[in-house]
């Protein structure tokens, strides 16, 4: 059998050469090609939009792509849910849900994603009040390893909803996802920069008195890039950016020219603390009000790889300040911000804030240079930290390690062995994560 040509993620960190790639359009099709590959001995795996920087959606048998499976289901209007096809973007959801006058309540930064695929992984966004998207799962249909189709949610199957939600690609093909929605919002966005030094003391009470509040910090700066947002009703009057202004703020000044300072970064290493306090000033200092999804989420098109780790809460100023230091401590030049959100404590078995309310900080190079000896050093401090890394950001741990980290693994995993014992939408990060 011929291979196909090479799928790659967004960050360039991950490469598969699939048997097949299959792209259907009906959840029959799925369970057609579910059958197929386990009677052709093949694993099969479906991807989403390829935004994980680990290996999870990497399909080294047959590859589902499921642009074809998406779009609106069914609205039930009484209780604000809505069913997607599991393919949906979350850039079409908005648009979806404007004629029922519904939003998702709360979103990560961007919105390229498909919805299976941000909640497999625990895409969040940040509120001490709100959980990551996999929260907003109120039901799920999944092909199971014998084609079979599987409802979880409040009537059926309601025990294994909290894994099914965010279930790494591992337990079966999502073909449809109900989300719990909320009346369309409007949010305020203030971002400014701020004295990192009189931020860190009071940050939990900073986040805590805001519905959406997170920071990023360009190492080798004095400076913090706060952002806040305030949810309004969906009546409120909005105040957009003008879309030259967002275009030159979001586009030009933080990607376009953010892209130019990291190239050269990269051959000239002794010029980034210059550069970051440059795109210190690049970015930031701005206030609008606009509907939800516009403020919640923007583009990146500087590619970058990045590791997140989610620390109880309390941790979240000791998990910053050590970072910090080590960055000073090794003299590293860092071009790419620390960026710092919060979330609430939720019951989902694998979610990096089951059971505990949730500081996550993530670290970021840029894709052209190594990762490695930063991100090892900052993980080393969160593991102590009690840390649980993003499923699909990068990461070192293995299942022996992870175990200690999640109360609820072993269950998942006996769920996993249950579902799919002959591992068909296995890989090998599953196999690392997970164990074999
Ligand atoms: C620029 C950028 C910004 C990001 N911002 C954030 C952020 O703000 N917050 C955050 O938490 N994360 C963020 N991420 C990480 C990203 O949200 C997650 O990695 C997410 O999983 C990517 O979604 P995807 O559709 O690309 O899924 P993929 O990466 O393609 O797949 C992820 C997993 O989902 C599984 N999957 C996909 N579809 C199905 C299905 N139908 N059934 C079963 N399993 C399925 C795949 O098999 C795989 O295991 C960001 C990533 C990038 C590149």
């Amino acid at each position: 059998m011929g291979r196909t040509t090479a799928w790659t993620n967004w960050a360039r960190t991950e490469r598969a050469w699939p048997v097949r790639v299959e792209r259907p359009d009906s959840v029959g099709a799925v369970q057609r090609l579910v059958r197929a590959a386990a009677g052709a001995g093949l694993p099969i795996k479906a991807v989403g939009a390829g935004h994980s920087f680990t290996g999870i959606a990497v399909a080294p048998g047959v590859l589902l792509e499921l642009g074809d499976l998406s779009g609106l289901v069914r609205v039930d209007r009484e209780r604000s849910r809505v069913t997607l096809r599991a393919g949906t973007r979350l850039h079409d959801i908005p648009r979806l849900l404007e004629p029922f006058g519904l939003a998702m309540p709360n979103l990560g930064d961007i919105d390229r994603q498909s919805v299976a695929g941000a909640i497999s992984t625990g895409t969040h966004g940040t509120g001490m009040a709100f959980g990551g998207i996999a929260t907003q799962v109120v039901g799920v249909t999944m092909v199971t390893a014998d084609g079979e189709l599987l409802t979880s949610d409040a009537e059926q199957e309601p025990g294994l909803l909290p894994a099914l939600a965010l279930g790494l690609g591992a337990l079966g093909i999502l073909v449809e996802v109900t989300l719990q929605c909320v009346p369309a919002f409007v949010l305020r966005a203030v971002e400014q920069p701020e004295p990192l030094d009189e931020l860190l003391p009071t940050l939990l009470d900073r986040a805590a008195a805001v519905d959406h509040f997170e920071f990023y910090w360009f190492p080798h700066t004095a400076t913090a890039l706060t952002k806040t947002n305030h949810r309004l009703p969906g009546d409120a009057p909005t105040q957009p950016l003008r879309p030259v202004a967002k275009w030159v703020d979001d586009t030009l000044l933080a990607n376009g020219v953010y892209r130019v300072l990291c190239n050269t970064g990269v051959v000239a290493p002794a010029i980034v603390p210059r550069v970051n306090r440059l795109a210190d000033r690049l970015v930031g200092d701005r206030e609008f009000t606009d509907r939800s999804t516009r403020v919640f989420t923007t583009s990146r098109t500087v590619r970058f790889v990045e590791m997140e780790y989610a620390v109880p809460l309390e941790h979240l100023p000791t998990a910053f300040a050590r970072i910090r230091a080590l960055i000073e401590e090794r003299g590293w030049r860092i071009s790419f911000p620390i960026e710092v959100r919060v979330a609430a404590a939720d019951e989902l078995w694998l979610s990096t804030a089951s059971g505990r309310a949730t500081g996550y900080v993530a670290v970021h190079r840029f894709f052209r240079e190594d990762p490695g000896e930063y991100f090892r050093a900052v993980e080393a401090i969160m593991t102590e930290l009690g840390g649980r890394p993003h499923w699909g950001k990068l990461h070192g741990r293995d299942a022996s390690s992870l175990r200690g980290a999640y109360p609820r693994f072993d269950e998942f995993v006996r769920l996993r062995d249950r579902l799919d014992p002959g591992r068909l939408f296995g890989n090998r990060y599953l196999a690392r994560v997970l164990g074999e």
